[in-house]
């Protein structure tokens, strides 16, 4: 694209929410035949919230919590904030005030999957099934058929254990964007494809990509693997764009021929995208690639 053309275009973004950086994202975006969209904060609201807390331990309720709070305060995680706001609202309700919660030590975060730390003697570990084997925590089949039904019903299930056991859990929705089934469907319509990738599991990501009409999912994918089903697609001969929101999808946005960073978001994810969509709609796929068509359209 000629300068002019370029300055116009990003111009013309910037007036509706769509920060475009330099003109190899709006010669691109046109011939973008595959999507791919992150699941948690990029097709859902991303405001996950607690449904319930299901305790199986011989620990309290009170206890529970407060060794959840202290393992998942550290984290950024949406979903560590939906837990500790639970848990916090929770433990008041047993008499118990939350100001006074050991601190974690050894604090480790493990991308898509969870958070690990001591509290007190005791080693906790909150995430999914994922972080419990990597942590050879075993999941037995009154676990496991609650797990299941929660994440038949779209939900995510966090995972609590303590010393080496699994203590209980929390059940976490998070609403798909109300126009997300839309957006998809349009895009379908002008022959573009989507599909998601998520860290979230394969029940609940296959039942979130159902409500917003996505057919094709690669769940339980870490931030590398978001990355190379991207360079897969590519090596098909196809031009892919990315769409996702968090630290967790700074090297698929990298690895797209256009990225695309949705919502106020983390600084990581804008930084590594080539657009941001800052009005943090799914709508705005679809803008900025009509306004790349319309830029090169233009050039000829
Ligand atoms: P997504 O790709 O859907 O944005 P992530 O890759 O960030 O999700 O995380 C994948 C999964 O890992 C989450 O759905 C959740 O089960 C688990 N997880 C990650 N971080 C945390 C945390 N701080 N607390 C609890 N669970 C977590
Ligand atoms: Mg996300």
């Amino acid at each position: 694209a000629t300068p002019t053309a370029v300055m116009v275009a990003t111009g013309k973004g910037a007036s509706q929410g769509m920060l475009i950086k330099g003109g190899h994202a709006l010669e691109e975006a046109h011939k973008v035949k595959t999507i791919v969209f992150d699941k948690t904060g990029t097709l859902t609201v991303g405001k996950p919230a607690v449904v319930s807390a299901v305790l199986f331990s011989e620990f309290s309720m009170e206890e529970f919590c407060h060794m959840t709070i202290a393992a998942e305060s550290n984290s950024e995680h949406p979903i560590a904030k939906a837990v500790l706001k639970h848990a916090r609202k929770l433990s008041s309700k047993y008499g118990s005030s939350t100001e006074h919660v050991t601190e974690v030590k050894d604090f480790e975060v493990h991308l898509g999957a969870g958070v690990g730390g001591k509290v007190g003697d005791k080693r906790v570990l909150v995430g999914n099934k994922k972080l419990m084997r990597t942590f050879n925590v075993p999941i037995g089949p009154e676990v496991e058929s609650h797990i299941s039904e929660t994440e038949q019903l779209a939900r995510t299930c966090v995972l609590v254990a303590i010393d080496g056991k699994v203590a209980g859990y929390f059940a976490v929705t998070d609403p798909v964007k109300p126009e997300a089934e839309r957006v998809i469907s349009f895009l379908h319509s002008m022959g573009i494809s989507s599909i998601m990738v998520t860290g979230d599991n394969w029940a609940t990501a296959t039942a979130i990509a159902r409500q917003v009409g996505i057919r094709k999912v690669f769940a339980e994918t870490d931030p590398l693997g978001k990355a190379d089903k991207i360079k897969d697609l590519q090596m098909k001969g196809m031009t892919v764009a990315m769409v996702g929101d968090g630290i967790n999808d700074s090297p698929a946005l990298v690895a797209a021929d256009v990225g695309m960073a949705i919502g106020t978001g983390t600084d990581i994810a804008i930084e590594a995208a080539d657009i941001v969509l800052v009005n943090n709609n799914l709508e705005d796929v679809i803008t900025a690639i009509h306004l790349s068509k319309k830029t090169m359209s233009r050039i000829r």
